[in-house]
């Protein structure tokens, strides 16, 4: 079976914290030792793991990927979001996260991170919960 957690992003680029979203689908699922498998299934957006103590360190990702691929540019893609598409590929659709005890076996400072780079828009994101 697979969990969906809707999102509505706020800004063209952000990096939203859904760590507690997936924690409570782990958590419902019942399943204590195994893996969870968080997926974006859009070619404008991401899944990272990244550290969410420090909101600087999401910015700095942020601000240096739009220095290495800006907005505007010289791309073929008619539809002017070629930007967001090659940033997708970069960061990844999908994080494998060990499920330990029924909760996320995380690093102390390590959050998972919905990436937007086409927004606002509304996402889903489809998890996958194995024992
Ligand atoms: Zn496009």
């Amino acid at each position: 079976m697979i969990e969906t957690i809707n999102i509505s992003t706020s800004y063209a680029e952000e990096f939203r914290d859904i760590t507690s979203l997936v924690e409570e689908k782990v958590k419902i699922s019942g399943i204590k030792e195994g893996m969870v498998t968080v997926f974006v299934q859009h070619t404008t957006a991401a899944v990272t793991i990244n550290e969410n103590a420090d909101s600087s360190v999401v910015e700095d990702i942020l601000s240096t990927l739009d220095k290495i691929i800006p907005p505007r540019g010289n791309y073929s893609h008619a539809e002017g979001n070629s930007h967001a598409h090659i940033k997708s590929s970069l960061i990844g659709s999908s994080r494998q996260i060990i499920i330990q005890n029924g909760k996320l076996k995380l690093g102390t400072w390590q959050g998972i991170y919905f990436c937007e780079f086409d927004g606002p828009r509304r996402r889903e994101i489809w998890l996958k919960i194995n024992s």
